[in-house]
């Protein structure tokens, strides 16, 4: 699996594993061996103290949502065949989406397909899961734990 199978595609990256890790079951963030700064997605590099020795390390995934809204247009790559949502059997049926704030002090976005939006409020328990979808792609769902 290679970081072109992660929803929207990217022809270069110095983080190719990020997308195995996901089609393998671990959502992962790069520590910074210099500073101690973690990065979610990971980075190869570190903002803060300029170095490039960076230690890959899985996220649990549980957090509390810190906002969410619905897609009603999907990204170009689910728009290829039928559905054209990846967790809806109705076109333009739209999708919650979301952010987690995880215990690593990390936001993590994923979607929210078994929930339904009245039902969904900010700082509510989730815990966030990679994906495969129908096309192969990786992705990330964000679930009740
Ligand atoms: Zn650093």
């Amino acid at each position: 699996m290679e970081f072109k199978d992660f929803s929207l595609a990217f022809s270069q990256t110095k983080v190719g594993r990020f997308a195995k890790d996901l089609a393998e079951g671990r959502i992962m963030m790069t520590v910074c061996r210099g500073c101690g700064k973690k990065y979610y997605p990971p980075r190869a590099d570190c903002s803060h103290c300029m170095g490039s020795e960076m230690e890959w390390k899985p996220i649990k995934g549980e957090g509390s949502l810190v906002t969410f809204t619905k897609i009603y247009v999907p990204p170009e790559h689910f728009a290829l065949r039928q559905p054209l949502m990846p967790f809806s059997t109705v076109q333009f049926e739209p999708c919650p989406i979301g952010i987690l704030e995880v215990e690593e002090g990390l936001r993590i976005m994923g979607w929210m397909p078994k929930m339904e939006i009245q039902k969904i409020r900010v700082g509510m328990k989730l815990k966030a899961s990679p994906q495969i979808l129908p096309d192969g792609k990786v992705t990330i769902v964000l679930e009740a734990m």
